[in-house]
C-alpha cells in the first residue's frame, strides 16, 4: 500500500472540466443543459427530441463472475472502457448507475469506480447528487401517506388494511425498519397496522423511472401501482388514490439523465440505481438511450454477477425498451475467483493457483450463460497489484481453452491507458462478430415456467421450490393478468444459488421462492428466493465510522 492514493483523493485532486465543455465534446449545446453547479447538469428533453431519430452506437454490457463482498470492478472497469475507446478516436458515452446511500455507508463504500477510473465530481455522485433520490423517495412515501390518510378519511375504496403491499422506504440501511407499526396513538393518529420499509434502491418507482420512456410513460406506470387489495380482493391503486400526479410532478426532473465526466473528461450519463439482487439492477432506460445516440459506443453496467444483473439487463431491461446489445465484457478478478474456489476474505491477496483452478468454474458457468443471450462475450481480469503472473496466465489459458477472448485490464492503475487491450479486443469483437441477442425465455411461459427457466438455465438449479402463500400469489398474480410480465428475480449475489455460502459453480440443489408481488408499473412480477432482504443492515463496523469532513468543508474516508 506503500504510496498508495485513496479513490477519494485521486478523484478530489482531479482537474474538472466544466460540464458545458464536457457536453460540448459530446455534441450536447449549452441551451440543452440543466445546470447543476459547475459539474454536474440534466440533458434536456429537448436533447432528446434534436437526437432521437440518429443511428444508435453500438452497446456494451459490463458485466463481472460472482463477486466477494467489496466489489470487483465493474464500474471500474466501465468507466476505463469508456475513457481507453476515447483514447483510440472513439466516442464513448458511459451510462452508469446512481450510487445508494446504503453500501456508500455499509461495507462496499461509494459507486464512482476506483483508482485512475472514475467519475468526478465522487463526493456529490455519492452522497446527494442531483437529488433524484430523494425525489424518488419523495414521491414513494407521497404515495404511502395518501394510502393512510385514506383510510383514516373513512376509506371509501374499502382498502383491507391487512392487504396493503405498498411498503415506506429510505436510502438507508436500516434494519430496525424492516418491521414496523403505524398509527398508535389516538383516533387522529391513524388506523394502527403493520407496516414496512425497503430501502429507496428495492422501490418499484425506482424501476419505475429507470425503465420509462419519456414523462408519459412515467406518469401511466405511476398510476398503475398496486398499493392495497380492497376488501373483495381487487387491486386498489395509485390512479384509485388520485396520487398519480403529484407523484410524478416531484419526479419530474429526476427523470431526466445526469450528465458528469470521467477523470479523463469523458461524458458519464449516471441515472437511476436499483440494485441488482433486489430489483432490476440497471441504470435508466433514457439514459442508455441518449448515450447510444450520443456516442459510437455505449458502455453501460448491469449490478452484482451476471446472475443477477445481466439476467435482469437482458431479460427485463433490453425487453422492454427493445435493446439489443452488441457485446458483453464480463469482469473476473483473481481474488473473486479465489474467494469462490474457497478462499477466506482475508487470505485472498496471497497466491493460490489451486483455490484458482477450484474457483474457476465460476467464471465459466457465467461464460456459457451470456453465450444463452447470443451476444459475443470477452472476459476480462481486472488486474490488482497482489495478482501474480503465474495466476494471471491460468486464467488467460482458460479462456483460450474455452474459445473466449480475454484482455487483461489495468484501468484502476493506469486509467484509459490500461484500458487499450480491452478496447482493441470488444472493438475487434464488434467488427466480427455479430451479435444474435434474444432473450431467455418467451413473455408467453407462465409465471413458474419462467421462474424455472432462470434458475435452471442461468443459476443451474435442479429445480424450483415454493412455499405455498408464493405459489397462492402467483396463482392470484396470473388471476388479475399479469402472467406475460418477465420476472425479477431478488437473490443474495455471492452464489448462483440462493445460499450465498454455495460459491463456485454449485450443483443439485433448489431454488427456494418465499414470495412473489406483481410491480404492475414497474412491469415484472418479483420473486423472492432464500433469505434475501429488501431492507439492508449495517455491518458490525460501517464504512460510515470511517467518513468526515475538515473545517473547510473537504470530505475524506469516502471510498
Ligand atoms: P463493482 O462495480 O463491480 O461493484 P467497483 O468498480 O465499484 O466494483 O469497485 C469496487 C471497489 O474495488 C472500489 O473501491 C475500487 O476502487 C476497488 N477496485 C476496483 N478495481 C480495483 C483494482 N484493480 N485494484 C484495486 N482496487 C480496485
Ligand atoms: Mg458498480
Amino acid at each position: 500500500e506503500t504510496g498508495m492514493k485513496t479513490d477519494i483523493q485521486i478523484a478530489q485532486e482531479a482537474e474538472m472540466k466544466h460540464i458545458r465543455e464536457v457536453a460540448e465534446g459530446a455534441g450536447i449545446a449549452e441551451a440543452e443543459l440543466e445546470f447543476y453547479g459547475k459539474y454536474k447538469a440534466k440533458l434536456s428533453d429537448e436533447l432528446w427530441e434534436r437526437i432521437k431519430d440518429r443511428e444508435d452506437g453500438k452497446l456494451v454490457l459490463v458485466t463481472a463472475i460472482n463477486p466477494t463482498p467489496a466489489g470487483e470492478g465493474k464500474t471500474t472497469i466501465s468507466v476505463g472502457l469508456g475513457q481507453a475507446f476515447a483514447k483510440l478516436g472513439k466516442k464513448s458515452v458511459i451510462a452508469l448507475r446512481e450510487p445508494s446511500l446504503g453500501p456508500c455507508f455499509g461495507i462496499k463504500g461509494g459507486a464512482a469506480g476506483g483508482g485512475y477510473s472514475q467519475v468526478v465530481p465522487m463526493e456529490d455522485l455519492n452522497l446527494h447528487f442531483t437529488g433524484d433520490f430523494h425525489a424518488i423517495t419523495s414521491a414513494n412515501n407521497l404515495l404511502a401517506a395518501m394510502l393512510d390518510n385514506h383510510i383514516q378519511q373513512g376509506n371509501a375504496l374499502g382498502i383491507d388494511p391487512r392487504q396493503i403491499v405498498w411498503k415506506r422506504c429510505v436510502d438507508m440501511n436500516d434494519r430496525v425498519l424492516r418491521n414496523i407499526v403505524v398509527g398508535l396513538g389516538r383516533k387522529t393518529d391513524g388506523m394502527v397496522r403493520e407496516d414496512h420499509f425497503v430501502i429507496t434502491v428495492a422501490s418499484e418507482i425506482m424501476a419505475i423511472l429507470c425503465l420509462a420512456d419519456d414523462l408519459a410513460d412515467l406518469k401511466k406506470r405511476l398510476g398503475r401501482i398496486i398499493v392495497a387489495y380492497n376488501f373483495n380482493g381487487d387491486p386498489v391503486t395509485a390512479d384509485d388514490l388520485q396520487a398519480t400526479g403529484a407523484m410524478t410532478a416531484l419526479l419530474k426532473d429526476a427523470i431526466k439523465p445526469n450528465l458528469i465526466q470521467t477523470l479523463e473528461h469523458t461524458p458519464a450519463l449516471v441515472h437511476g440505481g436499483p440494485f441488482a439482487n433486489i430489483a432490476h439492477g440497471c441504470n435508466s432506460v433514457r439514459a442508455t438511450k441518449m448515450a447510444l445516440k450520443l456516442g459510437d459506443i455505449a458502455v453501460t453496467e448491469a449490478g452484482f454477477g451476471a446472475d443477477l444483473g445481466a439476467e435482469k439487463f437482458f431479460d427485463i431491461k433490453c425487453r422492454m425498451a427493445g435493446l439489443k446489445p452488441d457485446a458483453v465484457v464480463l469482469v473476473a478478478t483473481v481474488r473473486a475467483l479465489k474467494y469462490n474456489g474457497g478462499v477466506a476474505k482475508a487470505d485472498l491477496a496471497e497466491e493460490n493457483l489451486d483455490a484458482l483452478a477450484k474457483g474457476i468454474v465460476n467464471l465459466e458457468k457465467h461464460i456459457e450463460n451470456i453465450q444463452k443471450y447470443g451476444v459475443p462475450v470477452v472476459v476480462t481480469l481486472n488486474s490488482f497489484v497482489s495478482d501474480t503472473d503465474a495466476e494471471n496466465a491460468f486464467i488467460e489459458k482458460f479462456c483460450h481453452d474455452h474459445n473466449c477472448e480475454f484482455a487483461l485490464s489495468e484501468v484502476w492503475e493506469k486509467g484509459g491507458e490500461g484500458g487499450i487491450a480491452l478496447a482493441e479486443k470488444v472493438l475487434e469483437t464488434l467488427e466480427t462478430k455479430e451479435s444474435h441477442f434474444h432473450p431467455l425465455y418467451s413473455e408467453e411461459l407462465s409465471l413458474k415456467d419462467k421462474i424455472r427457466t432462470i434458475a435452471q438455465e442461468i443459476y443451474g438449479a435442479r429445480d424450483v421450490v415454493y412455499e405455498p402463500a408464493a405459489s397462492k400469489q402467483i396463482a392470484k398474480i396470473e388471476e388479475m393478468g399479469f402472467s406475460d410480465f418477465p420476472v425479477c428475480m431478488a437473490k443474495n449475489q455471492y452464489s448462483l444459488s440462493d445460499d450465498a455460502k454455495k460459491l463456485g459453480r454449485p450443483e443439485n440443489f433448489d431454488i427456494h421462492i418465499r414470495e412473489v408481488y406483481v410491480s404492475a408499473g414497474a412491469g415484472f412480477v418479483v420473486a423472492l428466493t432464500g433469505a434475501v432482504m429488501t431492507m439492508p443492515g449495517l455491518p458490525k463496523v460501517p464504512a460510515a465510522n470511517g467518513i468526515d469532513v475538515t473545517d473547510d468543508g473537504k470530505i475524506t474516508g469516502l471510498f
